[in-house]
Formats: C-alpha cells, structure tokens, sequence
C-alpha cells in the first residue's frame, strides 16, 4: 500500500468500517468512526475561528483528544505543535515565544501561563465535538505545508521547532509501511510522548494501515510494579520504544514470547541499540522481527534500517545503524567535502524527509540545513561511516547527547543551569558506560550559600533548575569547583571534564 495523503488515508477506515478499533485503552476502546468524527469537529472549529496554517498548540500526554486534535489540525490545514504535559512553565513559554500559535487545545489542564493565543479546555472541546457540523469542505495540510512541528532542545537554551511537512511525513510513512513487514490493521505500542517523534513512528503508520494503538500510559511506566503486571498482558504486535525503554522491560522475566505471544515486530530508534540489548531481545523473542533504525528529527524520525539477527550479532561489536531507505542518500562529509568510504565523517542525509527548517529561526535554519543537487540537506551532527551501503555509528562531533532516548543538548543545561541563582557558572557532561549516558554530571561554581552539607545545596539546585528543563535534563551528581577548567582559547574545557568522569 503506498499513502497519498495522510488523512485521507486515515479517514478511509473510518467511511470503511466505523467500529474498527484506532485506539485500545485498558477500559475503553475509541473506534475510527469516533476518530473521525471528532476530528471532524475540530477541524470544522479551527476552519471558521482561524486563518488557515496558523499553528495549534496540542497539549496533553497520550489521550484520544491528542489524536483528534492532531488530525483536526491537519484535516483544517493547521500544522500541530505537541507539549507534554508537566513541561516547566518557563520552557512553555519559550515555545509560545517562538511558535506564535493561534490556539492552544489543552487536553490536560493548561498551567498558569498567559498567552493572547485561544485556549480550548477539555470540556471547550468535549462542547465543540457535540456540535452538528456544517458540511464545509475541508482542504488538509497537503505538499510542502508543515503538518507538525516538534520542539527539540536548542543549545542557545532556546527550544527549536522542527518543522516537517505532509511530503516529510509521507516519505518517512511510506517507507515504514514497505520495509518493515507491517500489514494491514496491526496493533502497535504507543509509548513515547507525542513531543518526541519518535512517536509518530507508531502513530501515523498505525492510524494510514488501519492499525490500533494501545498507549502506555506515564504512570504506568514511572512504577515498575504496574508496568510489569501490565507487560505480559498487552495484546500487541509492533513494539515501539527506545533501547532504554526495552532494557527496562526485559528487567520482567515474563517478558518474552511464551507471555506476550502476539509480539511479531521490534522497532528501535533515538539511541543507539547495544548488542547486549538486543541479544537478549532475540533470546526471549526468537521468532519475531527486531529492527535498529536510525536518524533525527530534522530527517523525519528515521532514515535507515536494519534487521537484528544472530548473524549479525556474531559479525558486528557495535550494531551498524543500516541501509538507507530507498529515496534518500547520506553523505559522509568533513566540512564542505565528501569523503571516501570506509572514512569517519559527519552524517548529511539528503532527501524527501528532509525538514524545511527550525521554524522562526533562519539563523539555525542555515547552519544545518543546506542544498544539495536541488534537495534538501541536513547536517546531522552525528559521526559515522559508510561500508559499501552500510552506514555505522560512530557518536557524535558537538556537545548533543541522548539519555534514555532523550535528545539534550548539553549547552542548553549550562545556560539554564547559570541561571539558577546559587550558580556562578556550571558545565554538564555525560557519563559513559558502554557508549551509553549513564548519569549527567555538572560541574559547578557555587555563589557563597549557607547550606551546610553539599547534597542540600544540589538539592535545592535542581529544584529551581525543574523550572526551566525537562526533568530529564537535571544532572544527576554536581561535583563543586573552584573554577572549571578553561582551554588554550579561553572556553571551557568540556572535552577535559568529560575525560575526567569517564576515567576508567
Ligand atoms: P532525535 O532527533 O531525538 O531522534 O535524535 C536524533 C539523534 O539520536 C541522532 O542524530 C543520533 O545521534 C541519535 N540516534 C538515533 N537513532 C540512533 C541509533 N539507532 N543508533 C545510534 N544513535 C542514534
């Protein structure tokens, strides 16, 4: 099955087969008809209160409304904005700042923040979606519109939008739905948070084959008790996580295939996937399909694949991160110039699933993003090679990192980090194990304070601090300097602070 159009293709299910399942919730199960209607009713309201492609605010966890308002958006030609509920207030209104929406759909109650956009409240919504609608016609996101912008930590401590169209999506989406042995109606993992893309790799792909989404949900998976009784339960077929987020579940002896039979496709991305992971991923779920896929959001969450199998366990130490899909090209560059293969080199993909830019940010926009034989390009930061069509991992060239899956980057801690009114001047760098961030640590000059102890002045840090980041982004140990170390040129030596914690 090859999409056109996105929502098109969703609503086909819905004129189709009305009760076919779309979202499968422990006690209650939405259908496509619902999807349909409620997105209907959305995008009826956004048509006549808003000028067509002003961007709409989502914000939320993993509700059905999430969904509705997304394709409300799209079916309008709205591009949508996720934020996840329980963002701090002050990187909220960064993104207002930088978005400008026109409204702001608030599945979860909206904090106090003031803002000239219009704020549609749950029970605003549930009224909108009970009203007759008059039978306009709708004309979606279509071409090179944006259909989602995702905000992605920026490193001047500003987040930047990401903006990806409805031919980005469809790229991405297509791909998915040929190379990864998904059939129609699959039932799919919803589990990463709609504010991270690697969600849409469940989503859209799920919704345009008239597949289901079963979410899991926070609060189950912040208490290990409740996410190991409801592991072996779930009743799915597309598994969609980071390799954390697995590493996590095979904690849970009764993860494997005896208990959640039905389990038949693994899809990794946002981190790399250790060996160990997915050896022991094989041993539990012999018999199912397990793919490492790879790339970032400016790209479309993913541009290359490949299959982990025994073979390849047995051949690789670090498992490569694939074959690029077949409309895309990557570069190995240093600089301006491509290099030979086989040389280590900066990742620049090239292709329909390349992002327009950040959006209201041009000077960001033209650092990575360039032209290149008339498509679009994007610099990925990211180190790596290329074996004959085979492109392998090799970290990264800046100061971005990944935790849990989590893209940060680590100027973005330093300067909210400044700000805290204990700290004089701070510097955060990752702690290694196994190619992996195990623990953010800051180092940091403290102004004088009159805490006695050091843990209750770390305390009170990153109290202040979960104001401005994701909780994610709070260093887990502060060590206390002097002064931080500064390189020949004057900056500060992050490199050498980085080889002081990783000291073998
Ligand atoms: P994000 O935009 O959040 O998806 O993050 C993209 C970054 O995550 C990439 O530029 C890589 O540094 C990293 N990444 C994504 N997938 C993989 C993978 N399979 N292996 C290693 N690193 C990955």
């Amino acid at each position: 099955m090859t999409v056109l159009n996105i929502i098109e293709a969703i609503d086909r299910w819905a004129m189709k087969e009305a009760n076919r399942p779309v979202y499968v919730e422990a006690n209650r199960t939405y259908t496509y008809g619902e999807l349909k209607q409620e997105s209907d009713a959305v995008a009826a309201y956004l048509q006549d209160n808003f000028e067509r492609a002003q961007p709409v605010v989502v914000y939320g966890e993993l509700e059905f409304e999430m969904l509705a308002c997304f394709l409300g958006a799209s079916k309008s030609g709205h591009p949508y904005i996720p934020i996840e509920a329980h963002t701090p207030k002050e990187r909220i209104e960064m993104i207002l700042e930088v978005a400008k929406p026109a409204v702001i759909f608030a599945i979860k109650e909206w904090p106090n923040i003031k803002t000239s956009a219009e704020i549609v409240s749950i029970n605003q919504l549930r009224e909108i979606c009970e009203q007759p609608i008059q039978s306009v016609p709708l004309i979606p996101v279509t071409g090179a519109e944006t259909y989602y912008t995702i905000f992605t930590s920026g490193t001047t401590g500003v987040p930047k939008g990401v903006q990806i169209s409805h031919d980005n999506l469809l790229s991405f989406v297509n791909w998915e739905l040929r190379d990864f042995g998904i059939t129609e109606g699959m039932r799919f993992l919803s589990q990463a948070p709609y504010s991270f893309d690697l969600s849409v790799m469940d989503l859209y792909p799920a919704l345009t084959s008239g597949g289901s989404l079963t979410p899991l949900r926070k609060e189950i998976i912040n208490d290990f008790k409740q996410l190991f009784t409801v592991l072996p339960t779930l009743e799915i077929e597309v598994w969609v996580s980071t390799p954390s987020f697995m590493d996590i579940c095979l904690m849970e002896p009764t993860f494997d295939e005896e208990h959640v039979e039905n389990l038949k496709i693994f899809l990794f991305c946002g981190e790399e996937l250790s060996k160990a992971t997915a050896q022991k991923l094989l041993d539990r779920f012999p018999k199912a399909r397990i793919f490492n896929t790879y790339g970032p959001t400016e790209a479309t969450v993913a541009i290359s694949r490949i299959e982990v199998t025994q073979e390849l366990l047995d051949a690789y130490n670090r498992i490569p991160i694939g074959y690029v899909k077949a409309d895309t090209r990557v570069y190995i560059m240093d600089k301006d110039q491509t290099i030979p293969n086989g040389e280590v080199g900066e990742i620049v993909i090239v292709g329909p699933s390349v992002s327009k830019g950040y959006l209201h940010n041009p000077e960001k926009t033209s650092q990575a993003f360039f032209e290149l034989d008339d498509q679009r390009a994007y610099r990925t930061g990211d180190a790596g090679k290329l074996v004959e069509d085979l492109l392998i991992y090799e970290g990264r060239i800046d100061f971005q990192v990944k935790l849990h899956g989590y893209r940060i980057e680590l100027e973005d801690i330093d300067h909210h980090l400044a700000s805290v009114s204990y700290v004089k001047q701070a510097a955060v760098v990752p702690k290694y194990q196994n190619h992996k961030v195990q623990q953010l640590v800051a180092y940091v000059v403290s102004y004088p304070h009159n805490f006695e102890k050091e843990f209750q002045l770390s305390k009170a840090i990153k109290e202040e601090l979960a104001g401005s980041v994701m909780d994610y982004m709070i260093p887990q140990k502060f060590i206390y300097v002097e002064q931080l170390p500064l390189t020949p040129n004057g900056k500060i030596d992050r490199k050498g602070l980085m080889n002081e914690v990783n000291k073998p």
